[in-house]
């Protein structure tokens, strides 16, 4: 039997990216079918790495302490040398929070554990992923998107205004849609793995055979349990035995001695390395987010943050044209994402040809805080004195004091799915508005302090995903209007 159903969004694929967007798109009220083919969650540990942003990302969602919870930070590196020598090292940069940058340094959390926490953070909503559900087809009318999936308990018509291909390298929506994804293979297959062994401690990350590709091999302890992550090139062609006994074999080839002892397997995967990135972002009622849209090597823990990213942007985009704010905005999406992801695409391909010798120092560049909209239409600066926060950059963190006289953090006033509108000194009230928060700040406003890039004078309006939209002067005041008419 079919059964027929409506809804504003299905969101194809429960990963990182459709879980986020799901987050994301519940605590704004919209109406979604979160599907995922997959019988039950994805168990694997593959991407690990939270970086500085999407950590404050996932403060906004309110996930972040249960995350920090889960995880830990980058251990040290045990690099063993062929002669026998060894030498423990930080190749990760871990600096101090700063005011302005409340996470400096990233957080190792396995991804199945980041997964179920978004999942726990959607249960709270009332909305729950629908697994053993797949997408077999779709067709766009304009006006809509009628998806056709199968579960188990059959065939179903889903009606909905908007689809969006959170499903992954392989994706279904992209090749449906008859996206491009012009890349490259990079000649590069590794095998990861989630291992439980005997005959390495857990205080460090163990490399071995460092620099020689052919022989390399590393041993991450993952936070929050008893698995290692296993990671290792290996030949490009064959099959791998990606069992206990396939995997000691593995191991002993590369370091004999009898020195690990594999016990258990919980999940394995062989995977070649791929650079590509779709030509479009959209067609239509349909979008592409998160590795459906780009893959790249794992070197530099960039994708399932870019991918959180994505959603991220997206999120809010949707929710204010499902509420009226006009369909154009829509477009910004792939406007912004997209050479964001060009970029990540270059940095992650130039860390794996470090890696390829023996150079695994990662700095600021994967940490994703100096990503912003710089250019973007949303962009609207009028200040035009390339102050040091401008339109389109990320609205930095800052400590102001209250009228009341208790210290508030601006990422607390920004956190949620509303815009917020800063009034320097000077500047006339703006009336607050559905889905606007408006501060005066200044040493008679409600918030005391400086706001970093507010001068006196001025408004700036910071968007829901915690960019800077427009530094507008008072003297363009109307300009600062017709912004807000365009996204709210
Ligand atoms: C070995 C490895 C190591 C990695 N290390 C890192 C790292 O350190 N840091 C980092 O940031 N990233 C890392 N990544 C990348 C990261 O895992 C991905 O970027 C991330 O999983 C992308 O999330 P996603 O939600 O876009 O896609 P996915 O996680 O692939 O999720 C897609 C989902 O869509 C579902 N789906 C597919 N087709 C359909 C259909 N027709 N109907 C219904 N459902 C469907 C799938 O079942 C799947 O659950 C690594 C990746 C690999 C392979």
């Amino acid at each position: 039997m079919t059964v027929s159903r409506d809804t504003d969004v299905v969101i194809c694929g429960a990963g990182a990216a459709g879980l986020t967007l799901a987050v994301d798109l519940a605590r704004r009220g919209v109406a979604f079918r979160l599907i995922d083919q997959l019988a039950e969650p994805f168990a694997g540990s593959r991407g690990k790495g939270i970086q500085p942003r999407t950590q404050e990302v996932f403060e906004d969602l309110g996930i972040i302490d249960r995350l920090a919870a889960a995880g830990g930070p980058y251990p040290a590196q045990r690099v063993y040398r062929d002669d026998g020598t060894q030498d423990d090292v930080q190749e990760i940069t871990i600096a101090s929070a700063t005011v302005d940058e409340p996470y400096r340094a990233p957080l190792m959390v396995p991804q199945f554990r980041t997964e179920a926490i978004l999942r726990d953070r959607l249960a709270a909503f009332g909305h729950r992923p629908d697994y053993g559900t797949r997408l077999t087809s779709f067709a766009d009318d304009g006006a809509g998107v009628t998806a056709h999936v199968a579960g188990e308990d059959g065939a179903e018509v889903i009606r909905c205004r908007y689809l969006v291909g959170a499903d992954g390298g392989r994706s279904f929506v992209r090749h449906e849609m008859q996206v491009g994804f012009p890349g490259k293979t990079l000649g590069v297959r590794a095998i990861v793995a989630d291992i439980v062994l005997e005959g390495l401690d857990r205080a460090v990350w163990h490399r071995f055979n460092h620099g020689d590709m052919t022989r390399m091999m590393g041993f991450c302890p993952l936070p929050g349990g008893e698995l290692f992550q296993l990671q290792a090139p290996v030949a490009f062609e064959g099959d791998v035995d990606l069992s206990v006994g396939g995997l000691q074999a593995f191991v002993d080839a590369r370091l004999p001695g009898g020195v690990v002892r594999v016990r258990e397997v919980r999940w394995a995967s062989a995977y070649a390395m791929n650079a590509r990135l779709a030509d479009r972002y959209r067609v239509g009622q349909v979008f592409l987010v998160g590795d459906a849209a780009h893959i790249h090597p794992p070197t530099g823990g960039q994708g399932l943050n870019t991918s959180v990213q994505d959603a991220y942007n997206l999120g809010w985009k949707l929710a204010a044209v499902l509420g009226g704010a006009p369909a154009a905005l829509l477009e910004t999406y792939e406007e912004e994402r997209r050479p964001v992801a060009a970029g990540m695409l270059g940095l992650a391909t130039g860390l794996l040809e470090k890696a390829r010798q023996g150079d695994m120092r990662r700095g600021r560049e994967v940490h994703q805080l100096d990503l912003g909209y710089r250019g973007s239409s949303l962009a609207l600066d009028l200040a035009g004195d390339g102050r040091r926060v401008g339109a389109g950059d990320r609205m930095p963190d800052a400590v102001v004091r209250g009228a009341g006289g208790q210290e508030r953090r601006l990422f607390d006033l920004l956190a949620g799915p509303h815009w917020t509108l800063l009034v320097g000194e000077g500047a006339p009230a703006v009336a607050p508005r559905a889905g606007l928060s408006v501060w005066d700040v200044g040493p008679a406003g409600a918030l005391r302090g400086s706001v970093p890039g507010l001068e006196p004078g001025e408004y700036m309006l910071v968007r829901p995903d915690g960019y800077v939209g427009a530094v507008v002067p008072l003297a363009e005041k109307e300009r600062l209007e017709s912004y807000l008419s365009g996204v709210l």
